[in-house]
């Protein structure tokens, strides 16, 4: 077992499967007491970066993902919209901002873009820039050319989940190979956009399969910037509903496993934080999460409301972390603001 515990610890790519499980498999106290000295190595654990999600084309997506209520063959009650105007897009994100977020991450249910959809992303992106916001997108798969376009206009981080372990995959979907994703994510780095990538826990995987996902996540040529570890929110409609809920202390073991092979990276509380008590949550930072999404909703599912999160945030002595420009420091702490109008995601 590597020391895990100095900041010069390299960064691996090397992990292998038994590896990851020796970690799964130590006791709860130690993993935690491991990874929370990690993060204080490599980040002030009182500082969470603060994401915000906009769904910018809701629903209707062709793909099969078996647990997304946006796929049009789920009947989940999600009506499918079609790509709001950079105007509209524009108005959320200074909400965003003004609510304290410092990246805005934009989502659209599509299995890719298509070409002629390049260009309105593209503005979209300018705009949010402009704001003085990190920018995200995540729009399915991306050819080399499209991710070297969203580049050109901007675009910070490029989000594309592996969603699960390889062996797991072909149980949540059909539709696109785990190949297709690696392929989306090398087209992401060769354009020299941030990688966000992570996946869903809770989906039937077993513990051998979540160290599998983390395994996959970690050898990656390079750790993703920001790591989303999802926990699977039962959306009535979908294949996944009614699956048996993953044991709280896993989903923290996840974050710590995470946290340890992944030092450098945001580790982000995403989806399924609405329905995570505060102590659980608590217990997910002290397990080395340091990014969450924020706002009301999560793509098309809920997220805790802006005023529970401003005062966990006050009881746990957490602040924002905040951006840091060429024009200055961007942004504000996420007191005082009102909350954001209800319409962010997470896929
Ligand atoms: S997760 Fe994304 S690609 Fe899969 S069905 Fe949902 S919107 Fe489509």
């Amino acid at each position: 077992m590597p020391n895990m515990s100095p900041e010069s610890t390299p960064l691996r790519h090397d992990w292998s499967r038994a590896e990851v499980r020796a970690l799964f498999d130590l006791s709860f106290p130690e993993l935690l007491h491991r990874a929370a000295s990690v993060h204080k190595a490599h980040f002030d654990p009182a500082e969470v970066q603060v994401s915000t999600l906009l769904s910018v084309k809701t629903g209707g997506c062709p793909e099969d993902c078996a647990y997304c209520p946006q796929a049009q063959r789920y009947h989940t009650g999600v009506d499918a919209t079609k790509l709001m105007s950079t105007e509209a897009v524009l108005e959320k994100a200074k909400q965003a901002k003004a609510a304290g977020a410092s990246r805005f991450c934009m989502g659209a249910a599509w299995r890719s873009p298509k070409d002629r959809d390049i260009p309105k992303v593209a503005a979209m992106i300018r705009e949010v820039k402009s704001l003085g916001l990190e920018t995200c997108a995540t729009l399915g798969m991306l050819s080399g050319e499209q991710a070297q376009k969203l580049k050109a206009a901007g675009l910070d981080y490029y989000n594309h989940n592996l969603d699960t372990a390889p062996e797991f995959y072909n149980e949540i979907i059909r539709t696109r190979e785990f190949q297709d994703r690696l392929d989306t994510l090398e087209h992401v780095r060769d354009a020299g956009m941030k990688t966000c990538c992570g996946g869903i826990v809770g989906m039937g995987e077993s513990r051998e399969q979540r160290a599998g996902l983390l395994q996959t996540l970690a050898n990656l040529p390079a750790h993703p910037d920001s790591v989303p570890i999802n926990r699977l929110v039962q959306v009535e409609g979908t294949p996944l509903a009614g699956t048996t809920e993953l044991d709280p202390f896993e989903f923290v073991r996840t974050i710590a496993v995470a946290r340890l092979m992944m030092p450098k990276s945001m580790v982000r509380l995403s989806a399924g934080r609405e329905s995570m008590s505060d102590e659980l949550q608590a217990l997910c930072f002290l397990a080395g999460a340091n990014s969450i999404f924020y706002g009301e909703k999560l793509l098309t599912t809920g997220n805790p409301d802006t005023e529970r999160d401003l005062a966990l945030f006050a009881r746990l002595g957490l602040r924002p972390m905040q951006v840091v420009e060429t024009a200055g420091t961007v942004h504000a702490s996420i007191e005082d603001h009102e909350a954001l109008p209800a319409h962010t995601c997470a896929a």
